[in-house]
């Protein structure tokens, strides 16, 4: 972190957000549309990967979404957001009824924040933790947060984006746990590691976890027994097309006990019937007004609905996608998955094996299952009374946060503000997502958490006072230090820039050369890089770009001056903008002259890279590409020579054997201004008569195209 943040006592307008899956990266990226004033965000994610989570983590292919492509955006007010997403970067298959897999997803959050972090203004900046807030402190007028490492954040708000918690097992299992290798967490990348092909396997639990756990197996080609049970040993039903279904419940009238609402659903789902319409529609027809529903019921109304009918709403309110209905129909036809209804009462483990046994629901039957491992599938578990986590008992321990009545998550004000022991709303600490799932009932999905990530960050705006200018300033002072490297293509004599943070291993490739592409995977391979953006000064006439390859390799952003002659990049960066590469900062400066769009980048305040507009001793040339001698004058002797001396020149091109030099140097020694008017410059650039490049009439198409041949 910059120096001067380290010795400030408080980093005014700086929010926390703790934890970076699907909540936090989406509060994060909607502040960053939004801002308008000087703000830091710290994102704070246990893992190395933010945006992902543990729904979105998953590497496993066929874990697909169980909500369709058309209704995954991440914006509200975009909702083909992420369709859009999808199609310009290689699914073109996708339709908006497409169930995608969930690892696609997590790329398009991670790609949704890092567009958003391109694209803000200068004064926003996002600086991503990888480390584990273990308390907060809560003083009048900000809040401490601390992190395991020792450090803590001083900030003046701090949203708890924390999401969902593994699930504890029932008792029998949880005695035997400690003691046996052989009993996993569903969420864990070991859960069906170590195997054998004979084995045979219990799941706890028949949701959704369940069924991701079943899929994983049957993609690795597991041939064993799989045992599931549950409660009610319901099973998921899967998505169907349907008609839309008229909303049939009024707010002002709607039934205030569990038992009616499940009688007003049941006839509903009738009358749908008669008249050809899928259950399905009239349980969507719900969902606008669930929230609501569930906030006009009782407590102890709430309590039946929990006890009685949320077993049935779960399996018909989250459906799978039908391929995955598809593999566990098939599984349980051929009798390698079974399900149970009852509870387990013992499980004792002998030699290798563990030895199960369930009381069976409706019978009361025993039933004993003999198994070589048990996966907890129990899903998520919100009761922050019950949940061991330092932050939480950090909270609790300064009643900071109310646990819900109903065990489930904490009290929240409308707008996400944490309530405290004494139900007062704290104008510090805020959350979204799985925690409010008591308040809310319906809240753990994208289409419910985007809705209040955008909300939350617009209330977060509004709340935040304007701070003074001499604050502003540290914030620009020098960055620290940055992983620089100066690398040559040596038939277009091209140097591409490689510039990453070494903190957050975040990189950036100015310039690269498409011959060169596997020398540039190489080295971000042996760096360990995780490449952000490839970003170009102007579109070459001399080289194709590397952009195209590592793009389609990494999964990269293209970048591009303002107003450059292509539709391709991702996105575009004009004259004084600022771009992030972790803590390292780079600046555009416009410079046209060798093309009209040229722009030279100012990394760190020190490191200048010229492209075309200026060489070592010499410039780029201004005969095609709408080039322009007054206008390169202009630019390197306004602009870049008003830089400091020592300022640091690194050219886009050297044919001399040259690798960096100074503006100070420059200003003195370059041929081509030292001692030149504008129009003397002019003279001499019309007069260079160089022939054009070799590769012009390919590379300037191709590049127009992102590096397309
Ligand atoms: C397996 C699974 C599949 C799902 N599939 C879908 C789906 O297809 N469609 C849909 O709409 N919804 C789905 N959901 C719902 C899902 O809950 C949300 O879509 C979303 O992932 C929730 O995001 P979150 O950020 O709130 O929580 P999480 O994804 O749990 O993220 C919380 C993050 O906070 C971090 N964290 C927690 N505590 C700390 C701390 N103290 N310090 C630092 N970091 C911390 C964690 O490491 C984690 O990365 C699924 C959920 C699961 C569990």
């Amino acid at each position: 972190m910059n120096n001067c943040m380290m010795n400030l006592t408080i980093s005014p307008s700086a929010i926390a957000i703790i934890g970076g899956g699907l909540s936090g990266s989406l509060v994060a990226a909607n502040i960053m549309r939004k801002a308008t004033m000087p703000l830091f965000i710290k994102l704070i994610e246990r893992n190395q990967e933010v945006g992902r989570g543990v729904a979105y983590g998953t590497p496993v292919e066929c874990h697909l979404l169980n909500v369709p492509a058309g209704k995954m955006s991440a914006f509200p007010d975009e909702p083909n957001h992420f369709l859009n997403w999808l199609y310009r970067n290689g699914h073109e298959e996708v339709k908006a009824s497409t169930f995608v897999p969930r690892k696609v997803y997590g790329d398009y959050v991670q790609a949704t924040l890092t567009e958003a972090e391109a694209n803000a203004p200068a004064y926003v900046m996002l600086e991503r933790i990888v480390d584990e807030a273990i308390a907060i402190e809560n003083k009048s007028d900000n809040v401490i947060v601390k992190l395991s490492s020792g450090e803590s954040l001083y900030v003046q708000k701090a949203v708890l984006a924390l999401g969902n918690f593994p699930a504890s097992l029932p008792k029998p299992v949880a005695c035997v746990e400690n003691h046996n290798d052989n009993i996993r967490d569903a969420w864990s990348s070991q859960a069906i590691a170590d195997l054998n092909p004979e084995d045979s396997i219990l799941l706890i639990g028949s949701g959704l976890t369940m069924v991701d756990a079943v899929v994983a197996l049957h993609a690795k080609g597991f041939q064993g027994k799989i045992h599931a049970v549950s409660r009610h040993g319901l099973k998921p039903c899967s998505h169907k097309s349907t008609i839309p279904y008229p909303t049939f419940i009024d707010l002002e009238t709607a039934p205030k006990t569990a038992r009616e609402l499940l009688h007003l659903v049941r006839q509903q789902v009738r009358t749908a019937d008669d008249h050809g319409l899928d259950w399905r529609a009239v349980i969507d027809a719900l969902r606008p007004v669930t929230q609501e529903i569930w906030q006009i019921l009782p407590l102890k109304e709430q309590k039946r609905f929990l006890r009685h009918i949320k077993a049935y709403w779960e399996v018909h309110r989250h459906l799978i996608a039908p391929e995955i209905a598809d593999v566990l129909d098939a599984a349980e036809e051929s009798g390698q998955l079974s399900y149970y209804a009852g509870r387990i009462q013992t499980c004792q483990q002998f030699d290798n094996k563990l030895t199960v046994t369930i009381r069976e629901r409706e019978t009361q039957a025993k039933i004993v299952l003999e198994v070589n491992r048990i996966i907890n599938c129990t899903g998520s578990n919100c009761n922050y009374r019950s949940l061991q986590h330092p932050l939480l008992a950090s909270l609790q321990e300064q009643r900071l946060i109310r646990p819900n009545v109903l065990s489930i998550g904490i009290d929240t004000a409308v707008n996400g503000a944490l309530l405290d022991a004494d139900g007062k709303a704290s104008e510090l600490l805020y959350t979204l997502g799985t925690p409010r799932k008591g308040n809310l009932w319906e809240t753990t999905a994208v289409p419910e958490i985007r809705v209040q990530a955008a909300n939350l960050a617009q209330d977060l705006l509004k709340s935040l006072s304007p701070i003074p200018y001499a604050v502003i300033e540290n914030w620009f002072a020098p960055k620290p230090a940055m992983l620089f490297r100066q690398l040559f293509d040596k038939e277009s004599s091209t140097y591409t820039y490689l510039i990453a943070d070494p903190q957050t291993k975040e990189a950036i490739l100015v310039d690269p050369v498409s011959e060169q592409f596997e020398r540039d995977i190489q080295i971000l391979r042996e760096l360990g890089l995780t490449l952000r953006y490839c970003l170009e000064t102007h579109i070459h006439a001399d080289h194709i770009t590397g952009t195209r390859q590592l793009k389609g390799l990494t999964g990269c952003l293209s970048i591009m001056p303002e107003n450059a002659q292509t539709t391709c990049a991702d996105s575009y960066i004009a004259d004084g903008k600022m771009l992030h590469i972790g803590n390292v900062q780079i600046q555009a400066i416009a410079t046209p002259g060798h093309t009209d769009t040229h722009m030279a980048y100012l990394v760190n305040n020190t490191h200048l890279l010229t492209g075309d507009a200026l060489f070592i001793r010499g410039c780029g040339r201004t005969d095609f590409q709408s080039g322009d001698a007054g206008l390169l004058y202009d630019a390197v002797t306004q602009k870049l020579f008003t830089l400091p001396d020592d300022t640091l020149v690194y050219p886009g091109h050297d044919y001399q054997g040259q690798t960096v030099s100074t503006i100070g140097e420059e200003k003195r020694w370059n041929p081509r201004f030292a001692g030149h008017s504008r129009s003397q410059f002019m003279v001499l650039m019309d007069n260079l008569n160089l022939p054009y490049p070799k590769k012009m009439s390919e590379a300037v198409p191709a590049n127009q195209h992102g590096g397309k041949v």
